[in-house]
């Protein structure tokens, strides 16, 4: 069939972080319970079993993110903070959060992506208690039984109102005809980053708190002005604010050109792709006007992954091709900065 949705191969793309997180955290590279509550697989989206280099890079985009967000929490201290996570997919990071013994001192946390995501994402949290009984924080004392605190029933309700939970009682509230949901420590919101205004998102945030903005695999999909804008957003809204991104870089060289060649089969474009680690954090210099941003390509995360974490995942299965994992890796790249928070966001400690 035509597809005259440009879109769509942007949004598919979530099928790819999905599928990869899905088969790393089977095979036991991450431990994320959440990540078979938010996508169920089908037959389109390839095999479940994703080959070793793609386990392992998930395995090390994973280790990198959660370091630097545990290492802006910590740095944030007493103080509640929050995270955007802009173009969230499918992703399970809030729940993994939540889901500690000890979670994180999130004031909140708030996803963006387009619509038909959303409503997807949305249905999935509706359906599953284990997913919406972490949207409201845990009571103090472990001794008393976990009751989240509930909205009343609203007047919107989700399109498919069997998928709602029996109970007339829901830790969050519908947005949007079921587009969105909120509750007290998480928001999801349809919207479309490179044209519609983000100061919709201002009413589920506090711009005093300190503010970590998340684009995984996001930017890289929008023409620079329009993934700048989302930059400057944050520049102009949030005086205390870190940024981290994880995308592909430098696909100028031979093995560059081939991704992109694969990618444009899909009828993807690859607009908003820097050259290197070092001129994404220069873009959050400029844009983001950052006080100071640093980034590293996934090869280099593996040179800081502990000896004993890299030994354990080698046991889950053979790597034939270290060469290949060295190319694959040197294209991807972590970059973070932050601006008006006495603090140095690092990935080394
Ligand atoms: N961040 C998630 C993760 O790492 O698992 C998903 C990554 S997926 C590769 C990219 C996501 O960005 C998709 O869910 C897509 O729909 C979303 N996205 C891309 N462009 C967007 C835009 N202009 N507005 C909102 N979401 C967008």
């Amino acid at each position: 069939p035509i597809n005259t949705d440009p879109d769509e191969p942007v949004r598919l793309t979530d099928n790819d972080a999905a599928t990869s997180r899905l088969s790393a955290a089977t095979l036991e590279y991450l431990q994320d319970p959440f990540a078979a509550l938010l996508y169920k697989s089908s037959p389109l989206a390839g095999p479940s079993r994703k080959p070793p280099l793609i386990n392992i890079g998930t395995h090390h985009r994973t280790w990198a993110l959660d370091r630097l967000v545990d290492n802006f929490f910590r740095c944030c201290g007493d103080e509640a903070a929050q995270v955007v996570s802009l173009g969230a997919g499918s992703d399970t990071r809030f729940w993994r959060l939540m889901n500690r013994d000890t979670p994180p001192n999130l004031a909140h946390y708030l996803e963006l992506d387009f619509p038909s995501m959303t409503s997807l994402k949305a249905q999935r949290i509706a359906r599953s208690p284990k997913l919406s009984s972490l949207l409201s924080p845990r009571p103090v004392s472990p001794q008393v039984d976990h009751q989240p605190l509930f909205f009343e029933n609203t007047t919107n309700i989700l399109p498919t109102t069997q998928i709602l939970p029996s109970s007339q009682k829901q830790p969050y509230q519908v947005l949007h005809g079921g587009q969105g949901l909120t509750s007290l420590l998480y928001t999801l919101l349809p919207l479309d980053l490179r044209n519609q205004p983000l100061s919709s998102i201002l009413s589920y945030l506090d711009q005093s708190r300190p503010t970590l903005f998340l684009a995984e695999c996001v930017l890289c999909y929008m023409i620079p002005s329009e993934g700048n804008k989302v930059l400057e957003f944050f520049r102009e809204n949030f005086s205390r604010c870190v940024g981290v991104i994880y995308e592909m870089c430098g696909l100028e060289d031979t093995f560059g050109k081939v991704m992109r060649r694969n990618l444009a089969s899909r009828n993807l474009s690859l607009p908003g792709v820097y050259a290197s680690p070092s001129t994404l954090a220069e873009r959050l210099l400029i844009e983001g006007k950052f006080d100071r941003a640093d980034g590293i390509s996934l090869w280099q995360v593996r040179s800081i992954i502990p000896e004993e974490e890299l030994k354990r995942i080698s046991r889950l299965e053979q790597l034939d091709e270290v060469e290949e994992l060295k190319l694959v890796l040197e294209h991807y790249c972590v970059v973070w900065g932050s601006k008006g928070l006495n603090m140095n966001l690092t990935l080394t400690n």
